[in-house]
């Protein structure tokens, strides 16, 4: 016998079960983009770690103390006033046109004048 409940729960279930693989497919597209994303960020600090060591010998080899380099260190932390661990974040106003200079910027993109924190390595700040 034809039974149309035994149709609609099959059509039910069907639908159900796709569903599910779509979700899991969705999930799996996330997780290796955020995978992806992590091992980006591990060799951006892997990089950072290796260029931080490379001054630090040089430093050192210049006769600059480790006890110098972690005041220094220190004492840019503080210039945004928070001692975080952090390099200021602050957005700064242009001292010629007034536009916001965005702190890792060294000169307003507007008006090309020096931002007034710009100091540091060239190429270090971008
Ligand atoms: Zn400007």
């Amino acid at each position: 016998m034809f039974d149309l409940w035994d149709v609609f729960q099959h059509y039910q279930i069907k639908e159900a079960k796709q569903a599910t693989r779509d979700l899991r497919d969705q999930q799996c597209t996330e997780r290796d983009a955020q995978a992806q994303e992590l091992r980006r960020l591990e060799s951006k600090i892997d990089g950072l770690a290796l260029v931080t060591q490379a001054l630090v010998e040089l430093l050192q080899a210049q006769g600059v103390s480790e006890q110098a380099i972690v005041a220094k260190v220190r004492e840019i932390d503080l210039r945004d006033g928070q001692l975080d661990g952090k390099m200021g974040r602050k957005a700064q106003a242009c001292t010629s046109c007034g536009r916001t200079v965005h702190p890792r910027q060294r000169a307003c993109m507007y008006c090309g004048t020096a931002a007034a924190s710009s100091e540091g390595l060239p190429g270090v700040v971008s």
